[in-house]
């Protein structure tokens, strides 16, 4: 009997055990599955016409801006990119990008139509990374590590109203698009390899002080990579499948100092993450007789298993000397001689085009006809490399 009975007693603690497991396990799933975070309004922030945020609108928008007022009234937000300042849109403001100089990293924009003096960076928001930040230490704090810098000018203009200008100081490159919708103008910064599959940076050698090597009826190496370069600019503006980049388009060196400049050159190849880079220059050798075509490239890059900068270097070779019916006179490793090919990490060719001191290269590398059919052949060779490249990516 007290067996039986102590069974029974013990039947019911059995039970409430398992409805305590139970219990705990449903509340448990109730704090897991429970929506929040980006769904509430912080406190401070009032939605005008006191319209409540639904569920619905705010699973559309991207991270970190259910907290901004309007956000979820806006188509515009959905299609930004995950780096975004942005500000109060006001009667009769225009904004623009005035000047993208993304070799010195400077990116300057124009807030025109403003009534007053007053444009504050107080009054900036930052959307970044999914990080909703607001007021000026709120958006340095934001935009650290993108932009190390801006200056913000006030100047009168038309009919009585103000500009203000705007200069970013970028770490990395970045490309500014402006966007509005209702409420806000937004600046949008890319990183080019977020809008472009394909980018080309063009490197025309030497510039400014340096003239680089000169021809013997006094042709300068400098002028002639900059007309080179900008008959190749004319070729690539008229298409849109490849990004081309150019670290100079006047003649003007990167840098005053001689070393920085070279050094600044590959830098800018390495932070587009180029696809192709390549320097033009022409060639020079105190033996007169020297002639032809050479091309230098990076030879730890050809360990790459897809297209490297011996193959570019060997694509170039093949085609500009016989445009200018010059002869091939070699491709060359280069990473312990140029600083512009050692110091590139993405795939270069350094095309020293002819020798300015031989005077049957000068002759044909300065002849417009040539000079037009040599640069139809390095647009060429880009291009085919380019889609080289991704076929290779492909496979
Ligand atoms: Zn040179």
């Amino acid at each position: 009997m007290r067996r039986i009975r102590k069974r029974k007693n013990s039947g019911l603690p059995v039970m409430w055990w398992f409805l305590l497991v139970m219990f705990i396990v449903c509340g448990l799933l109730v704090v897991v599955m429970w929506p929040r975070g980006e769904n509430t309004l912080s406190d401070t922030e009032h939605v005008p016409g006191g319209a409540g945020v639904t569920q619905e609108a705010n699973a559309d928008l991207p991270p970190g801006w259910s907290s901004v007022p309007e956000a979820q009234k806006s188509d515009v937000i959905k299609n930004l990119g995950s780096r975004v300042l942005f500000f109060e849109k006001k009667d009769g403001m225009k904004v623009q990008v005035l000047e993208d100089d993304y070799v010195q990293r400077k990116i300057t924009v124009t807030v025109g139509g403003l009534t007053s003096e007053q444009f504050s960076s107080e009054d900036w928001k930052c959307v970044v990374s999914g990080k909703y930040e607001r007021g000026l230490e709120g958006v340095q704090n934001g935009m650290s590590g993108i932009m190390e810098d801006w200056e913000i000018s006030v100047s009168p203009a038309q009919g009585g109203t103000y500009e203000a200008t705007i200069v970013f100081s970028e770490q990395d490159i970045y490309e500014c698009r402006v966007e509005s919708d209702e409420n806000y103008f937004f600046l949008d910064f890319y990183r080019p390899k977020e809008l472009y599959a394909s980018i080309v940076l063009v490197d025309a050698g030497h510039g400014a002080p340096d003239v680089g090597t000169s021809s013997a009826d006094g042709v300068r190496e400098k002028d002639l990579t900059l007309s080179y370069t900008l008959a190749l600019k004319e070729l690539a503006d008229k298409q849109d499948k490849v990004k081309f980049y150019y670290t100079r388009l006047e003649d003007d060196r990167l840098n005053e100092d001689y070393s920085t400049d070279l050094h600044l050159r590959p830098e800018i190849a390495n932070n587009l993450e180029a696809d192709l880079f390549l320097s033009i220059h022409f060639n020079a050798h105190e033996n007169k007789n020297y002639s032809g075509t050479q091309v230098y490239y990076n030879e730890t890059q050809n360990e790459w298993t897809t297209f490297c900068s011996k193959d570019f270097a060997q694509a170039l070779l093949d085609k500009v000397p016989d445009a200018l019916g010059l002869k091939p006179f070699g491709i060359f490793p280069a990473a312990e001689l140029y600083t512009v090919v050692k110091e590139s990490a993405v795939p270069v060719a350094l095309l020293e085009t002819g020798y300015l001191s031989h005077t049957g290269d000068a002759a044909a590398v300065t002849d417009p006809a040539l000079q037009k059919a040599a640069v139809q052949a390095i647009y060429d060779t880009l291009m085919e490399c380019i889609e080289e490249m991704q076929n290779d990516g492909e496979n």
